[in-house]
């Protein structure tokens, strides 16, 4: 496995294995890697023939206000995983390689970004955007997997690249649980053990509005309320949103219908953590 940590070296490592026929897989991350990243790196391998992982914690998608230094940052250890998952190339560029001057062109996708997380996190799938285009334009991957933990990302990432007419396939992987459920997510090292513990409410308050719709509810108000009193019990929780969602548009349901996303956000103390479930609701 070779570690890049310049776009230049990248660049040339991929060239040389396109010259040889090889399909690019590529699976971008904020590293702290645990084995939801495993899955989607798993994929990548079983899909193609030469396969980068990107780490980069991208500062454009943090808000003043959230965790971008405290972020955690384990280089050795996710050197380690990405080696044994059978990764060809790690890049992990510093800041300067990114961002080198002032960045004054954006990737900006409307519409997508304004419900669920863009509600909170003004500016967020802006800098999401502009730092997977840019990562596409350095690795010029045949497929990019992504996780269906950040549902909202993938849905701006396809259309991001169906509206520019960017020579990749977008691939969204299932989310990886922890036994109780809980999403793996990087951030949940943040949590202690009180909170580890309820964090599993979460997924739990998923479990009840999927089984609500599998029994005919079509109200997202009472599928809505049904999570919210779940998450209650989470002590020292912050709700920031519970939404049902078409799983394709993101616009809002009035009733529960088709392919529909029920996604939350809900900070725990200061952690911020988001879920999701898919459910097929007929019609
Ligand atoms: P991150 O490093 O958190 O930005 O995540 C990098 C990629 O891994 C994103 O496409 C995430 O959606 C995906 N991912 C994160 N957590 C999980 C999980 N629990 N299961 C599957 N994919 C995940």
């Amino acid at each position: 496995m070779e570690l890049a940590k310049t776009i230049k070296y990248v660049r040339e490592l991929v060239k040389a294995a396109r010259s040889d026929g090889k399909k690019i897989g590529f699976v971008p991350t904020m590293g702290a890697l645990h084995i939801g990243h495993v899955s989607l790196i798993d994929r990548a391998v079983n899909e193609c023939d030469f396969v980068v992982v990107s780490i980069y914690v991208n500062p454009t998608q943090f808000g003043l206000s959230e965790d971008f230094e405290k972020y955690p940052r384990t280089l050795d250890a996710d050197l380690k995983i990405c080696e044994k998952a059978g990764t060809d190339v790690v890049f992990a560029p510093a800041d300067n390689e990114m961002y080198e001057y002032e960045n004054i062109t954006w990737d900006d996708t409307e519409k997508l970004t304004e419900p669920l997380c863009g509600q909170s996190r003004p500016g967020h799938f802006k800098g999401v955007t502009t730092i997977c285009a840019k990562l596409f334009n350095i690795v010029t991957p045949d497929i990019a997997y992504f996780g269906q933990k950040d549902a909202q990302q993938s849905v701006v990432i396809k259309k991001m690249v169906d509206d520019l007419d960017m020579p990749l396939q977008i691939t969204t992987c299932p989310t990886l649980r922890e036994p109780d459920g809980l999403a793996l997510s990087s951030r949940n090292k943040y949590l202690d053990s009180q909170q580890r513990k309820d964090a599993a409410l979460i997924y739990e308050s998923l479990q009840i509005a999927a089984e609500a719709i599998a029994h005919g509810t079509k109200e997202p108000q009472t599928i809505i309320d049904q999570m919210r009193t779940t998450l209650s019990r989470i002590k020292n929780a912050d709700i920031e949103y519970v939404s049902v969602v078409n799983a394709d548009n993101l616009r809002y349901l009035d009733k529960i219908a088709g392919k529909a996303l029920i996604a939350l956000a809900v900070k725990i103390g200061d952690t911020r953590l988001i879920d999701n479930i898919l459910v097929d609701a007929g019609e």
